[in-house]
Order: structure tokens, then sequence, then C-alpha cells
């Protein structure tokens, strides 16, 4: 009988210990599958780098172990594993060609120079920069570079591809084009993608799956809806989206459960504090403390009777919108399958 197909990635108990104390990752359990895209989610100094560098073989661990399509990496060095790595500031040889950059590890391994050069310029097609071979890194654009660092990272095809804070050098504008572009060649390589970021829209974009790390530990880890729209815990609904929370006591008074709850700002409703409450709703009211327009969209932070404040994202429409005016009474309703717990 044929077993399941091993995951690209397992890591097993993995636990890394920096001198000095600095327990960077604490005893992670983790499976990717073979060509999923998967972020790991989290603020600057949660693990997420030396999770990668473990993978890769930069670090090995403290305890736990490491095997790429089923076979234990552990202690492999990073050469011996099936693995790329592209980093934030690319790290491309200034003195080459962009061809002989994308080249460089087929000549590495041996490969001829045809066959090096069609390979290459493959490569580069498909991140759209087969007609800039020939110049040298240093005439193209912050963008351009990171293309062929990516280039470089995907010409003899690896089984995974570890992308470091990958578009972190980039403006908004270029980051979006970029993020399309790098979902596009996942899909169409195929290739195991693992990418790390702080910016919460980017790992969404992005990843099949991603996986929120606070402090060394994941968090949570499920699709951009799953871990957007089901948070299971106050940093989760706070890192991922607004932090919408009502603590215990407002919990308590406003849908009659004691605990955390979170609430999406753009499943809440508007209304004056007369009108009825419909069927099947929680309701809240509140005074408008704040008014932020953004064209499209308006957020109104109000403040509750009950006790803190919820984010209500209210969204332009091709009517005329009603946009309560700041210092406003209203009444906040949501229906109760939206109501969140969180665990802690
Ligand atoms: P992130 O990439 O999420 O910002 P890192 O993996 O870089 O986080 O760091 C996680 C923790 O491990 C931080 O506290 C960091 O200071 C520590 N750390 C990372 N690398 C080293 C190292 N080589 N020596 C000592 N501590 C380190
Ligand atoms: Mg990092």
């Amino acid at each position: 009988m044929p077993s399941d197909p091993s995951p690209a990635i397992t890591l097993r108990g993995v636990r890394k210990e920096f001198p000095g104390g600095v327990v960077a990752v604490h005893d992670l359990d983790l499976d990717i599958a073979d060509g999923e895209f998967v972020t790991l989610l989290g603020p600057s100094g949660s693990g997420k780098t030396t999770v990668l560098r473990l993978i890769a073989g930069f670090e090995s661990p403290t305890a736990g172990t490491i095997s790429l399509a089923g076979r234990d990496v552990t202690r492999n060095a990073p050469f011996d594993r099936d693995v790329h790595t592209v980093f934030q500031d690319y790290a491309l040889f200034p003195h080459l060609s962009v061809l002989r950059n994308v080249e460089y590890p087929l000549r590495i391994a041996g490969v001829d120079r045809a066959e090096r050069r069609r390979r290459a310029l493959e490569a580069l097609a498909t991140v759209r920069l087969d007609a800039m071979a020939e110049r040298a890194p240093t005439a193209l654009s912050g963008g351009q570079r990171q293309r062929v660092a990516l280039a470089r990272a995907l010409v003899d095809r690896p089984a995974v591809l570890l992308l470091d804070e990958p578009l972190g050098a980039l403006d908004l504008k270029l980051r979006e084009q970029m993020q399309v572009e790098l979902k596009q060649i996942q899909r169409a390589s195929g290739i195991t993608f693992v990418l790390v970021t702080h910016d919460q829209d980017e790992a969404l974009t992005l990843a099949d799956r991603v996986v929120v790390f606070n402090d060394g530990r994941v968090e949570q880890a499920g699709s951009a809806q799953e871990v957007y729209e089901r948070p299971v815990s106050a940093f989760v609904a706070g890192f991922v989206g607004t932090s919408n929370v009502l603590g215990s006591e407002a919990a308590q008074a406003i849908i009659g459960r004691a605990g955390s709850w979170s609430v999406r700002p753009e499943k809440i409703a508007i209304s004056d504090p007369t009108d009825p409450v419909p069927a099947g709703r929680s309701a809240a009211l509140g005074v408008v403390e704040e008014l932020v327009y953004t064209g499209p969209t308006t957020r109104c932070v109000v403040e509750l009777d009950a006790g803190g404040q919820l984010s209500v994202l209210l969204l332009a429409g091709p009517e005329d919108d009603k946009v309560p005016d700041r210092g406003a009474r209203v009444r906040l309703t949501w229906r109760h399958d939206h109501e969140v717990p969180l665990h802690q």
C-alpha cells in the first residue's frame, strides 16, 4: 500500500537556545506540505529567522529533529539540504552580471556552459528580467535586484525555498506588485515556499497557511481566513488585524458571558440607539470617540458604556453612507456567530 508522501519539511520538538540563555524557539512541531506556501508571521524577536536558519542548516537545534522530504537532516550541512534561502539584502555578487549571478549555483554544481546559460535565462524570464541579463546588479532598482536573487534561488530548482523578509527593503507599491509575482512564481514552480514576515497583510495575501509566532512559540497556524476570522488568542486577534477585544466585564455585560472575546471591525454595524436590535445579534451602546477617514473606508472608534473600545469599519458604498459624528451616541450590533472566544 503506498504511504502518504512525506511533508517537505518536518520539525519535531525543535528547540534553539543561544549561548547566554536566550531561548529563541521552544519545542516547535511543524509540518509543511510539499508545494505549500507558508508564511511565518510574528513581531520582531519572535524567532522567525531562527526557524528558517534551522531549516536551512545555518544553525543546529539544541533539541529536536528536522526532516526534509522524510530524510532526517538535523546534522547535515546547509549544502547537503535541498533548500535555498533568499534574504532581504539580496546578497548578489556586484562584480558579476545578472546572468552570471543567476548561473552561479549551476557553475558550482558543474553544469556545462550552454546548459547553464539556458537555465539561467529561463529563470530570469520567470521573474521577467531576461532582457537585463548583461547588466550589473548595481544598474538595477531594488525590486529588480530582489528578482535576480529570486531567479538565482530558483535556477537549480530546490525542493524548498526559504525567504526571510524578502520584500522588506521595497516601498509599498513595489511590495504589493512583488507579492503578486511571488505568488504566481510559487504556483507555477510548485516549489515549497516558507516566507518570513512581520507584515500581516503580506502574510495573509501570500500564504496557503499562516503560522503566527509569539515569543518563540506557535500561537496559531491556519489559513489566512482561519487566523483572521477565528483568532485563538488576544495576541493573534491583535497582531493579525485590528485588536478588537472585549474584556471580561464588557463581555459579561454585552453578550452575557465572561472571558475575552474578539469581534472583527467589519462585522459590526452601527445604528441609532433608538433603532430596534435585530434578532440573533449582540448590542452595545457607546459614544463615537474617533473617526479615521481613509477614502474607501472610515474607521470609527467607539467607547463602550460597558467599558473598553471597539473599532467599526465603515465602507463607502455607491449610496450616501451615514457616518456618525464624533461624540454621537450610537448602538453597535453584530451577529452572535461573529463573537470569537479567546483562550487568553
Ligand atoms: P525574528 O526573526 O522573529 O525577529 P529571531 O529569530 O531573529 O527573531 O530572534 C529570536 C530571538 O533570538 C531574539 O531574542 C534574538 O535576540 C535571539 N537571537 C537570534 N540570533 C541570536 C544569536 N546568534 N545569538 C544570540 N541570540 C540570538
Ligand atoms: Mg528576522
